[in-house]
């Protein structure tokens, strides 16, 4: 094998879900670009860490330091709906029904992970926040678990409610009707729009 297709290998196969034999198959792909190509995408990941990727509120993607739901002040920012994943946000975009904000966990809580990574103090620290806000008290907030209907979501929401139930604010879950097991990021509109208007 070629030390720079080698190379190359080495850093595919630390992207999740790759393994070697995928990451091999890539390496071929990207030996076949032309030069121009190969520039671009190069700059583009040198280019990936100057500025800001993630808003420094709810974890979205962001071209600034607010994602472009936070800095919308059409957007109810005392309703957070708190999911795993920013593709999750997408799905309930699509609705076209929800005017509030979010927050992005970056996961559930899993067995083999527990809660490491996830932004679950950051998000205590945003309610903490928001309800010191002049005029709100903390049964103005609503914070709606909007993790995924399957063991590990349920287990998240079901932390995420002993979290913050003690803080005072309303706390609801999606109501039933996604197909268990299944992902908020995979559910259609039309179920996922009557889970967001049905929640308790
Ligand atoms: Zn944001």
């Amino acid at each position: 094998m070629n030390s720079k297709i080698n190379k190359i290998i080495e850093y595919l196969t630390k992207l999740q879900g790759i393994g070697p034999r995928q990451a091999t198959r890539l390496a071929l792909d990207l030996a076949s670009w032309n030069k121009m190509d190969l520039k671009d995408f190069g700059d583009a990941l040198r280019d990936m860490r100057n500025g800001p990727i993630f808003c420094r509120q709810c974890f979205n993607f962001a071209e600034n330091e607010l994602c472009s739901v936070c800095s919308n002040p059409k957007r109810d920012k005392f309703k957070i709906a708190v999911v795993e994943k920013i593709t999750d946000i997408n799905a309930v975009e699509q609705t076209g029904i929800y005017d509030g904000v979010y927050h992005v966990l970056g996961g559930a809580i899993s067995p083999s992970n527990g809660q490491n990574g996830l932004k679950i103090s950051e998000l205590i620290k945003r309610v903490h926040m928001l309800s010191n806000e002049p005029g709100i008290t903390s049964d103005n907030i609503e914070i709606i678990a909007a993790t995924s209907p399957n063991t590990y979501g349920e287990t998240t929401a079901i932390y995420l409610t002993e979290k913050l139930k003690p803080l005072g604010v309303r706390v609801t879950r999606l109501a039933q009707g996604l197909s268990a097991g299944s992902s908020i990021e995979y559910s259609d509109e039309v179920t996922l729009s009557h889970a967001l208007k049905h929640r308790r």
